[in-house]
């Protein structure tokens, strides 16, 4: 019952392709874009500029973080390992990959995971 149908596989893939290449475009945005510390500021904005560049980076570090999630989950379309959790085996469930169509874990699996410190 938790087997995903052809159609809902078909969805989930193009799902992943249309983020992955939403998440490629902007990656190189934050890449090729003018930095925010090149734009003419009063010493007043610098602190505020900083903050700024460490959060494009935070954003550009999570936005490939992103993207290689996605890139596993769509490398799992081809050997059919695509909507079972990785670590129990079971159906991950399609409401949940709607949502979190990179999602390697079932909900119960990536619940204790968060709960585990690292
Ligand atoms: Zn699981």
């Amino acid at each position: 019952m938790d087997e995903l149908t052809h159609k809902q596989l078909g969805w989930l893939h193009a799902a992943l392709e249309q983020r992955r290449h939403l998440l490629l475009d902007q990656v190189a945005l934050a890449t090729a874009g003018p930095a925010v510390e090149d734009v003419e500021t009063s010493p007043a904005d610098s602190a505020s500029n900083r903050t700024m560049n460490q959060l494009q980076q935070e954003t550009a570090s999570h936005q490939l973080t992103q993207l290689l999630a996605i890139k596993h989950a769509l490398a799992k379309f081809s050997d059919g390992a695509y909507g079972s959790c990785e670590n129990c085996g079971s159906g991950i469930g399609y409401s949940r990959l709607q949502a979190r169509p990179e999602a390697t874990l079932c909900i119960a699996c990536q619940t204790q995971s968060e709960r585990r410190p690292r």
